[in-house]
């Protein structure tokens, strides 16, 4: 039964706790299932005891178009057209009821109802149209029952009219102001949030993903790979005599080469699927998918090439440059010849970057399965 209800008021699990519409969705489902289960009484009590046909028929419409805008909301999930459906039977469910009890003092109290409906399902602009709209519709009934059907002094009707509109002000403004502030909660909310995600998934000196999220995503993309059979490559970098850079230099120095080592990679892997990590303190790593090796291996080339040709100048270096190694592990996808998990790929792609440095550094291996 929690499982049903949930399942309900998540549109299947679509708008969940931590989606960002989730209370409204909320709401408007419990409203959904509130109105089907008063359409279903008045329905039952105008059929059996009233016997006003026309509220029996108003009643099934209600109840018709209700779980019509359940079930759209259910399976095509388009929230903001379910909440103008909800906003409609509100507005012409209790317009109606109004128009046809107009001559019953209690009858007005329930407009009250309309008010909150509006400015929760359309915002504070059109909800405060629709309020509007409502507010005239009340007032026409009123000034129509006072004069036609039940005729009051004038002085009387104009301080109803008038303490009402103020009351309705009151109470529009109360919603208007609480829709803004809702809003803005929300916008800063959704920044916090983005900002919070954006810190844990990337590195501060750099820009570029961090290790936390190389080992959220890689697993993810090698499933990928496998499923689609495409080529996945896994590059590895490791800065040159670095400890000798900084030793010479110093470390803010060294944080400018690693800044400057991070732009080449974002320059090379620039494609919206390519992805760049700072693995650790000078290693570098990059994710991406080429159609056939050749292709990788050009890529790690222009990498390489890239760090050569900003000629940083490093004393203590036999090339009297900043220069990097790289290992690189291709995967081919699909095939049932390579097998590797994320430890192998990522053990392998080490591998060649330690032959990389063994051949004497300044190039790029790529690692070649037995
Ligand atoms: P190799 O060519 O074999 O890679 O030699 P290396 O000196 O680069 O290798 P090693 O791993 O011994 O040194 C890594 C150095 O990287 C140690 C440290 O000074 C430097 N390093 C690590 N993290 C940072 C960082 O965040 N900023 C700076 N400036 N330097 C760092
Ligand atoms: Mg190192
Ligand atoms: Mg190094």
């Amino acid at each position: 039964m929690k499982r049903l209800w949930w399942d309900y008021v998540t549109v299947g699990g679509q708008v969940d706790e931590n989606h960002r519409e989730h209370r409204r969705v909320y709401l408007i489902n419990v409203m959904l299932l509130f109105t089907i289960a008063v359409t279903i009484v008045f329905f039952g009590f105008h059929l059996f005891w009233t016997g006003y046909i026309y509220l029996v028929v108003i009643n099934l419409v209600g109840f018709g178009v209700t779980l019509t805008t359940i079930l759209y909301l259910r399976f095509s999930y388009q929230i903001e057209r379910a909440a103008s459906v909800l906003n409609f039977i509100a507005f012409f469910g209790l317009g109606v009821y109004l128009i046809f009890t107009h001559d019953q003092d209690q009858a007005y109290m329930w407009a009250a109802v309309y008010f909150p409906f509006a400015f929760f399902l359309k915002g504070r602009l059109i909800g405060g149209l629709y309020s509007g709209f409502f507010f005239l519709l009340i007032a026409a009934g009123t000034v129509y029952n006072m004069t036609v059907v039940d005729p009051e002094p004038t002085a009387t009707i104009v301080r109803t009219l008038l303490n009402m509109s103020v009351s309705i002000l009151a109470l529009c403004g109360t919603l208007y102001y609480y829709e803004v502030t809702r809003v803005e909660a929300t916008r800063r909310l959704n920044n916090a949030q983005a900002r919070l995600l954006e810190l844990s998934t990337t590195d501060g000196l750099t820009g570029l993903y961090n290790r936390r999220h190389f080992d959220d995503v890689m697993p993810v993309l090698l499933a990928k790979a496998r499923r689609e059979g495409t080529v996945l490559c896994f590059l590895t970098l490791d800065v040159d005599f670095f400890k000798a850079y900084n030793d010479y230099y110093g470390h803010p120095k060294g944080d400018e080469v690693l800044q400057a080592i991070a732009d080449v990679m974002k320059g090379t892997f620039k494609r919206t699927c390519d992805l760049n990590f700072r693995l650790g303190g000078e290693e570098f790593g990059a994710l991406f998918t080429v159609t056939n090796p050749v292709e990788a291996e050009t890529l790690a080339e222009a990498v390489r090439a890239g760090v050569e040709a900003l000629a940083i100048p490093s004393a203590d270096c036999p090339l009297g440059k900043v220069t990097v190694s790289i290992g690189m592990r291709l995967y081919q996808g699909g095939s049932d010849t390579d097998k590797a998990s994320v430890r192998d790929l990522a053990s392998e792609a080490d591998r060649a970057l330690y032959q990389a440095k063994h051949k004497g550094r300044n190039r790029v291996v790529v690692y070649q399965p037995k």
